[in-house]
């Protein structure tokens, strides 16, 4: 990619004016300090106000969150629906925990305006993770978790939640069985109300909410002058707000290339090969077995994997085979493992632009994986396997239709394989083997007795 400007002088600015915090280590969220990479130097700063906000939430989030005393003083009595709870001690901390609901647009902007609701009110926010949220997003606070803890005491209670329910604040209004004596210990649905006294003596909220409802926080007089100082632009409220909490996890304790290329005046999609896949990758143990109705999956101490393995081939039917095979039945080991194939050409178009392009995203790609397989004799997979400095494992050539036993081969060396050599060592007079010639240099392992390579 080349970018067009010419700011790669300056250094990036990996905190995003320091909206982030230098308290994480990269590795455990790469596109956190990455973002700056791939995105202009943004026009819109953050306040140092705001700047000044999220570090010491961060520090409020690290006293109350999971696994603090605090948080174990403010569960503790929390679903005994106890008539003296306000009586009992709850701690410093309040909360503020947010139900994931509707589709992702959704839950991105409720849950980046009950983060903001928690700024204005110092409460923590802990997002519900029955949910895929943690799937998609890295944790946002330094030395913490903003996952409710599954052990939450209301946590089988809180899908049934609706308009109807007891402790719904409107509910309660309603039937006046709230007011400033009758605290209760949580609350369901914050209708924000101008006056926030009473909101702020409820230790628990819990909110189930679809919609942005950011721009009448600034209708409250108790938070205009805060949300004019946090955010002199207006404008910029999701943005920072999405910035600072939305980095995506790529997540994937392992990755797998698979290149498939056909050779064989019948090209497309063969049962053989795809077999050969599978016999390889499960003989090698780069990929587990699935679980047979008689055996549980094994190993249960072991913590699950997930495994992605990208395919590479004119042919989408290799990895869609692949994806169904591991989406219809567990794995013997209880790994998870997601299949993807970036293009399906189907005929090999070079000098085409758009296809080349493609061709050479997807070797980049597969030299980025952990561990390859790569068709045999293929150039493709040799750029691909050499580029990342992998010894691949490589598909034997099928013959005649059958699968090839063994299926695949590991190469000796992460060389790519010079295919027709001479079969005379230049100007020999009589034939040589010219895998015998120096120590370093043999056949190719995918040949059989014919290719060279160094190793
Ligand atoms: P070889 O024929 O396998 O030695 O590799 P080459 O790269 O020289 O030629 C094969 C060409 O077919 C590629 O350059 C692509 O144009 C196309 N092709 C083969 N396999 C794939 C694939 O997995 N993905 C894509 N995008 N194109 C492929």
């Amino acid at each position: 990619i080349v970018n067009g400007s010419n700011d790669s002088d300056k250094p990036r600015d990996k905190l995003l004016e320091g909206l982030l915090t230098a308290d994480f280590d990269e590795d455990s969220c790469l596109s956190r300090y990455q973002s700056s990479l791939y995105r202009k130097p943004s026009p819109y700063k953050p306040s140092q106000y705001l700047v000044s906000k999220l570090r010491s939430y961060e520090k409020l989030h690290q006293r109350c969150g999971p696994d603090t005393e605090a948080y174990k003083q403010a569960t503790k009595n929390l679903g005994h629906d106890d008539e003296n709870y306000a009586n009992k001690s709850v701690g410093e901390c309040k909360y503020i925990v947010w139900v994931a609901v509707y589709g992702l647009g959704n839950r991105i902007l409720t849950l980046a305006s009950v983060f903001l609701y928690a700024l204005l009110t110092e409460r923590v926010v802990l997002v519900d993770q029955s949910k895929d949220i943690s799937d998609l997003f890295c944790e946002p606070f330094p030395g913490t978790s903003w996952l409710l803890p599954n052990e939450f005491p209301l946590m089988n209670q809180i899908d049934g939640y609706d308009k109807g329910y007891s402790r719904c604040y409107g509910t309660m209004l309603k039937n006046q069985t709230i007011n400033s004596t009758s605290i209760p210990p949580h609350l369901q649905d914050v209708l924000l109300p101008k006056d926030q006294t009473m909101m702020n003596k409820v230790p628990w909220l819990i909110v189930k909410a679809n919609v942005y409802f950011v721009p009448s926080l600034w209708f409250n007089p108790t938070f205009q002058t805060e949300l004019m100082k946090l955010f002199p632009q207006k404008e910029t409220v999701f943005y920072h707000l999405a910035r600072y909490l939305f980095t995506r996890r790529i997540k994937a304790d392992e990755t797998l290339g698979i290149q498939v290329r056909v050779f064989s005046r019948r090209a497309g999609y063969l049962q053989h090969v795809m077999n050969q896949i599978v016999a390889c990758t499960q003989r090698e143990k780069l990929l587990p077995g699935l679980a047979t109705h008689e055996s549980q999956v094994t190993n249960t101490s072991r913590s699950k994997k997930l495994k992605a393995v990208l395919v590479t081939s004119l042919y989408p039917e290799y990895s869609n085979n692949l994806k169904n095979m591991y989406w219809e039945r567990p794995t013997s080991t209880g790994d998870i493992i997601e299949v993807y194939q970036p293009s399906g050409e189907r005929f090999q178009q070079t000098d085409k632009k758009l296809h080349d392009q493609k061709v050479l995203a997807e070797m980049y790609l597969l030299s980025l994986t952990d561990n390859t397989v790569i068709s045999a004799r293929s150039t493709f997979g040799y750029v691909a396997h050499s580029l990342g400095g992998l010894k691949p494992w490589l598909l034997y050539q099928p013959t005649r239709g059958k699968t090839p036993d063994p299926p695949c081969v590991r190469a000796v060396s992460m060389e790519p394989c010079f295919l027709t050599p001479p079969t005379h060592g230049c100007g020999a007079k009589k034939r040589t083997n010219s895998a015998k010639v120096v120590p370093f240099v043999r056949h190719c392992e995918d040949l059989w007795h014919d290719g060279l390579k160094l190793f």
